[in-house]
């Protein structure tokens, strides 16, 4: 049937176990990345059970390619979406129900549609395909509300089998698939993660200079093709204006008429350009095989999206390269704007108490309201996702569940811990390759280490240059050896408190010195987990290698070369940070994260104890926040930050300001 149906000689890795599980009835989650072939693993099953396969899928482009392309190979393939006439929708049910259809593809919305299942059920599918499943997830990084009518409707048509396909999803999304879709005992395929033709390489680079960098790259005419992801349409134009000099560059982004974009994207398919500068709205449908190089000009905003973004490096198998420019200047710019996106859930709770089971009119609420007309919106979308408001096709708003905040919460949770193994990724010295694979649990990998990131073959790294370590930092090193010696598997953490202090800069220090001795081949580090209230712990413990145990040689150990531009960063941006930090904090909830955060915290609890009075007396959230980004050198700059007053200066302005200093 491979053969004759699909013109194909032979299974992609996979696919043929894949296609036996859903072809003998079992449910199935499927979880292969893009490219991999994925359809087919429904498309042969379905045409093997006989009878209709009835697929899910988000995107009406991505079905009407799937049709068309079913309907090529002479099978009866048809869809219903909102892009068809009505009456265009009834003939495709009658048909279904004639059973002259081999494939009915439908939008998930559909599934919402009074009577639209009870109809199916009439005839039920052999096979139901849920494309994209992740979109049933809000754990995932595109969750479509409509996905969640799956797990209300799929009974109906019940107990005909359910195959999910997704290409990013998490350990815990993959439960989530399975809870929400009520296949908790469905065969999970979690496979073809490892690219062996891929080098990744992460280089820590404060943001100015990142853009001679790429340029420096991208010189070499064997690295091009190449995609550029820049983090803004700003950058993404200077970049392309720059590199545009030098070889034939187009930017790439949301702000262009969608005929230039489609023109740009076709010129990048058929050679005409080298480099593409885009931001995160280029990819989707790029099928080009041949970019030899990926670059991220900055930090993404999860592992799940980087890696969908360098995948499209080296399909021809050939080797490539991803190289991520990063620093940690660039997770604060992340949750500056997650907490834009993820307004407080005071404010959305203001909102849902406003509401009543009548009717009414969104501006009318949102005048009544008075609330920043940005975060009304962000948080009216948010509690509408979450169920606590129903919308009217006019616009008009009726109080929904009460049961909003929980679920809220947790996804608002979630977005920053994405951001967070974002950051660790980028951060930690354990190859690139097995940190991607873990992420994503993997199953069928070997757990090799990939022989080629930066981790992994430093002396091979295109972007980052290392040195060997100084004198100093020599005596460092051997000091953490002698450490393991005693106590081998040591946590990184306990070591750093240890050996050097607690502080950040010395943790990026020890960072720098651990990952040197990991490039000289002397230490493993491997993630460990531990739980506590509930939740699950990241730490890392450190592991001498056998060649540390035989010699303790410090000749192969690496330094970054540019480790002290990148360890300026930090100082950098206190500046323009204060300078947003006074109105930033009105409506945004405070970041109480960072390390100086906590500090201040520990030095506030202690004072409001000493003073006798509630910990707010002495100093806001809001206020304390201020204080953590602004970091003040000096009472002048204390003052700015937004909620400090003469009376706060006055009593506390020394103490403070000391604290910030570190
Ligand atoms: P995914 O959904 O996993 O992203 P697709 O199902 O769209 O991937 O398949 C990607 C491409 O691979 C398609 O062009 C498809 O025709 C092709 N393909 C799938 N399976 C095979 C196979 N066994 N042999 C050759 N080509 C295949
Ligand atoms: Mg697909």
């Amino acid at each position: 049937m491979l053969q004759r149906t699909f013109g194909f000689s032979a299974f992609r890795p996979h696919q043929e176990a894949v296609c036996e599980a859903a072809a003998k009835g079992e449910d199935v989650l499927l979880v292969m990345p893009t490219g991999a072939g994925k359809s087919l693993c429904y498309q042969l099953p379905g045409i093997a059970r006989g009878g209709t396969t009835l697929v899910i899928s988000p995107l009406i482009a991505l079905m009407e390619d799937q049709v068309a392309s079913l309907l090529g190979r002479g099978l009866r393939a048809e869809r219903i979406h909102s892009g068809r006439e009505r009456s265009e929708c009834r003939q495709v049910l009658r048909a279904y129900l004639d059973g002259a259809l081999d494939f009915l593809f439908i939008a998930p919305e559909r599934l919402g549609v009074p009577g639209f299942v009870d109809q199916l059920a009439l005839r039920k599918p052999t096979l139901i395909a849920i494309d994209e499943a992740h979109c049933i997830s809000h754990w995932g990084h595109d969750f479509r509300p409509d996905y969640r009518l799956l797990g209300q409707r799929l009974p109906q048509l019940r107990p005909t089998p359910v195959i999910a396909l997704t290409a990013t999803a998490t350990p815990i999304v993959q439960k989530d698939i399975l809870e929400q879709l009520g296949i908790p005992r469905a065969r999970t395929f979690i496979h073809g993660f490892r690219r062996t033709n891929l080098a990744i390489e992460a280089l820590e680079l404060p943001p100015p200079e990142r853009a001679e960098k790429a340029a420096d790259i991208l010189a070499d005419p064997a690295r091009r093709p190449a995609i550029v992801y820049a983090p803004s349409r700003k950058a993404a134009e200077e970049l392309a204006q720059k590199l545009a000099r030098r070889f034939s560059t187009a930017a790439y982004h949301a702000g262009l008429k969608a005929q230039v974009r489609d023109e740009i994207q076709a010129k990048f398919q058929r050679g005409l350009l080298e480099v593409i500068v885009a931001t995160i709205a280029f990819g989707m449908g790029v099928d080009k095989a041949d970019v030899r190089t990926v670059i991220h000009l900055a930090l993404p905003g999860s592992i799940e999206g980087y890696y969908q973004e360098i995948g499209r490096a080296g399909r021809d198998g050939k080797p490539s390269r991803a190289i991520l420019l990063h620093s940690f200047v660039d997770r604060r710019t992340h949750e500056f704007f997650l907490e834009r996106d993820y307004p407080d859930a005071s404010e959305l709770g203001r909102i849902h108490r406003a509401l009543r089971d009548e009717p009414v009119p969104r501006e009318a609420l949102a005048a009544s309201l008075r609330m920043d007309a940005e975060v009304f919106e962000k948080a009216l979308e948010k509690l509408w996702i979450h169920g606590g408001v129903e919308v009217s096709a006019n616009d008009e708003l009726r109080r929904g569940r009460p049961g909003w905040k929980a679920p809220y919460l947790a996804q608002r949770a979630r977005r920053l811990e994405q951001l967070e193994q974002m950051g660790r990724f980028a951060e930690s010295p354990i190859c690139r390759m097995l940190q991607v694979l873990r992420h994503f649990g993997d199953t069928g990998d070997d757990g090799r280490p990939c022989g080629q990131c930066d981790v992994c073959a430093p002396r091979d790294c295109i972007a980052a240059r290392f040195r060997p370590p100084s004198a100093a930092e020599r005596n460092q090193l051997a000091t953490i050896l002698r450490a393991l010696a005693e106590t081998d598997g040591q946590s990184t953490g306990r070591m750093c408190r240890n050996l050097l202090g607690e502080t950040p800069e010395h943790r990026r220090t020890f960072e720098t010195l651990l990952a040197g001795l990991v490039r000289g081949g002397l230490i493993r580090l491997v993630p460990d987990t531990f739980e506590k209230d509930g939740r699950t712990i990241t730490f890392t413990r450190a592991w001498l290698t056998p060649t540390a145990k035989q010699s303790g040689a410090l000749d192969a150990v690496l330094i970054p070369e540019d480790e002290t531009a990148a360890h300026e960063a930090p100082r950098r941006r206190r500046r323009s940070r204060r300078a947003r930090s006074s109105n930033e904090t009105k409506t945004t909830r405070p970041d109480l994260s960072s390390p100086l955060a906590a500090t201040l915290k520990a030095w506030r609890l202690q004072e409001a104890r000493r003073r006798k009075v509630p910990a707010f007396r002495i100093l806001t959230d809001r206020t304390l926040a201020a204080l953590a980004r602004a970091r003040p050198s000096t009472e002048e700059e204390l003052l700015q930050v937004s909620g400090i007053g003469p009376r706060i200066a006055q009593t506390y302005g020394r103490q403070l300001v000391a604290l910030c200093r570190g």
